[in-house]
């Protein structure tokens, strides 16, 4: 089996890059995602971010020690799951000052 594009990772880029790339219907694309699919009951609440964290949808890394904060180590989540971070992250929209763009 053979495949125009492979994309690793069925995050939010990954996600869009693969709807982008089968607009053309001559083109074969694989999206590969390490985790499974997201538990929809919780997946489209922003507030549910926090109880998608340490769950199966979560590589729930870790940092090294901090010096800077006493030592400690600060939890890291990242999504594992088809739809990435974006499953586990707050839905939180700022849009950008256009004057920032133009400069
Ligand atoms: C807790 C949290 C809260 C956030 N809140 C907000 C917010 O409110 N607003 C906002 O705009 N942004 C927010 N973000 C940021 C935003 O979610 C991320 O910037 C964005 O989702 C990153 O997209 P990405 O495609 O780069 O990576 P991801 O969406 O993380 O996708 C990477 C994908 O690749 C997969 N993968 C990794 N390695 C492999 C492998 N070897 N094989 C197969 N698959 C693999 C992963 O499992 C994952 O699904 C938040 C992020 C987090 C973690």
């Amino acid at each position: 089996m053979s495949f125009d594009y492979i994309i690793v990772g069925a995050g939010s880029a990954g996600c869009v890059l693969a709807n982008r790339l089968t607009e053309d219907s001559d083109r074969t694309v694989l999206l590969i995602e390490a985790g499974g699919e997201p538990d929809p009951r919780l997946a489209h609440i922003p507030g549910a971010a926090s109880w998608m964290q340490n769950s199966r949808a979560d590589w729930a890394f870790s940092t090294t020690h901090q010096r800077e904060l006493f030592d400690r180590r600060i939890a890291y989540p990242r999504g594992r799951v088809v739809g990435g971070s974006s499953i586990l992250n707050y839905m939180v929209y700022i849009r950008g000052n256009s004057g920032d763009y133009d400069q």
